[in-house]
């Protein structure tokens, strides 16, 4: 059985350490074992890191650069390989894939951009014949730590960025996906990056915790669910590293009795339901502003549900995958129990989807409840699953107000043709990233990526412009020059 491993300083590393299983979730079959680094070698990670940073911090951007436009040709050559990898050991559906890697290969674009991104501020004259100017330095060893349900496009969030702003980087992708990433990683080697620049390891909670204390490492990325992001946040923090930690989600949709039903209702099925709504955009409560809008989308939704398209993500045509692991089955599953006994309607049950008979693996149809209120666990908890929360409101205030009382900001979207109402909206709702008539507004690579509240610890957004001030780290020097002969008396008081 194939083992994946990892790799330092240009080589695949396995010390024999502890393995985890990897599953095909559209089959429940085992594929694969993936090496648990030992703190140890996490150690001879962040050690290969340490000595390659000061050769790459002096390569010029310019050269980093061509390797990162390399890399992007190298992914683009590749992506059917990639894709497959991600259907396989994801389960998303080979478009979705394709629609995630060209996502990823963004941020390789923008990383080509270092020479521009990088070239600081100056001003003449702050002084007398004094010069001034801000330019922006690496900060050494970096690791992003990365979760299951983005393999290709999250990692590629961090290290294009990273890397080329000249540090020296170490991955720690999802355990339960690490064959797309570790694929990626070896086109990055293959693209010209000198040994020891890149390095990944596989692991669980003893790698993260290795590079959260070890005082080589300066700063951390961190991208996965709410309760660990906060953990990554306080102990990176508590060992003096600069953190930024994105967790979960709980995005709401308000559709106003103005909107276009049509196009929202489809604009919903794709959010909520693609990648089986295991994406932290992923639209999960449906806001109805009046019971005639709310029967309408639940009546056309209903439909729509019957018609989709469940099945092994390989099979071209399909629309849903399955979820990512059995645990994780279950545990939404539990969620839809919980739904019920609360007194929320179930209008459409997923339970009783029937897939292919060679389709054992971890199947569940979309499911949607109706007359959901803010008390019930369905409604306050991220279910990261193919479930979609209907609430009923009578105003798009009282729908505003349920988003900002919620715990989580990350994204959130208004249907309407109310140009006022759009602007309101987008002022004053408490959530980072906001789509109107877009449902799932995920920024473009040279904007940032960010959500409020409990979805996101830390100052700085994830990629985009935010990506080279967190990586790099500002130095603002002040230089004179006098002219020979020119003898100046000491100066007590302040410069001014
Ligand atoms: P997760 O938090 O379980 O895992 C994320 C990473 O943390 C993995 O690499 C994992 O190995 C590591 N990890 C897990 N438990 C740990 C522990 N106790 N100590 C140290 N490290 C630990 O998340 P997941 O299930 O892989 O991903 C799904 C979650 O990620 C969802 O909550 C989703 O909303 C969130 N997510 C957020 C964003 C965003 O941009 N805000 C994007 C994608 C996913």
């Amino acid at each position: 059985m194939q083992v994946i491993s990892h790799i330092i300083k240009g080589q695949s590393v396995d010390n024999n350490d502890r393995y985890q299983d990897v599953f095909n979730p559209a089959t429940g079959k085992v594929t694969g074992q993936v090496a648990l680094a030992s703190t140890k070698t996490v150690e001879q990670a962040i050690a290969a890191a340490k000595e390659a940073f000061p050769a790459w911090r002096a390569t010029p951007p310019l050269k980093r650069a061509q390797i990162m436009y390399r890399f992007k040709q190298l992914l683009e050559d590749n992506k059917e390989k990639i894709c497959a990898l991600l259907t396989a050991e994801h389960g998303k559906v080979t478009d979705d894939a394709m629609g995630e890697l060209a996502r990823g290969i963004e941020n390789v674009e923008y990383a080509c951009g270092a020479p521009e991104l990088l070239k600081g501020e100056h001003s003449r004259n702050v002084g007398p014949n004094i010069d001034s100017w801000s330019e922006f330095q690496p900060l050494g060893v970096v690791a992003g730590i990365t979760p299951f349900n983005f393999p290709a496009m999250v990692p590629l969030w961090m290290y294009p960025m990273a890397i080329a702003c000249g540090n020296t980087f170490i991955l720690k992708p999802s355990e339960r996906n690490p064959s797309a990433p570790r694929l990626v990683a070896e086109l990055l080697q293959e693209a010209g990056l000198p040994d020891g620049v890149f390095n990944l390891v596989n692991g669980d909670k003893e790698a993260v915790d290795c590079l959260l204390t070890n005082p080589d490492v300066q700063a951390i990325s961190f991208v996965g669910s709410t309760p660990i992001a906060e953990y990554i946040y306080s102990t990176g923090a508590a060992h003096g590293k600069r953190v930024q930690a994105l967790g979960g989600a709980k995005n709401h949709a308000i559709i106003m009795p103005d909107a276009d039903i049509d196009n929202a209702v489809n604009a919903l099925m794709g959010a909520a339901y693609g990648s089986c709504g295991e994406r932290c955009m992923a639209i999960s409560v449906a806001v109805c502003i009046g019971d005639k809008i709310a029967d309408e989308v639940v009546s056309q939704m209903k439909g729509k549900l019957a018609q989709l398209r469940v099945g092994n993500g390989m099979v071209p045509g399909q629309e849903m995958g399955p979820v990512i692991t059995s645990q994780q089955l279950n545990r939404i599953t539990g969620l839809i129990s919980e739904g019920v006994e609360a007194g929320a309607d179930l209008v459409y049950d997923g339970r009783n989807l029937q897939t292919r008979d060679d389709e054992t693996g971890f199947f569940l149809g979309g499911c949607l409840f109706d007359n959901v209120t803010t008390d019930m666990s369905i409604y306050k908890e991220e279910i990261f699953g193919p479930v979609l929360c209907v609430v009923r409101a009578k105003s798009m205030e009282e729908g505003m107000q349920m988003i900002n009382d919620h715990e989580y900001g990350n994204g959130t979207c208004l249907f309407t043709r109310d140009g006022e109402a759009a602007r309101y909206f987008s002022d004053h709702i408490q959530v980072g990233m906001v789509g109107i008539n877009v449902p799932l507004p995920v920024p473009s690579a040279y904007h940032s990526f960010g959500g409020w509240k409990r979805s996101l610890f830390g100052d700085l957004s994830a990629y985009g412009p935010d990506s080279v001030r967190f990586y790099t780290r500002r130095k603002t020097i002040t230089q004179r020059w006098p002219s020979s002969g020119v003898r100046e008396g000491a100066q007590f008081a302040f410069p001014s």
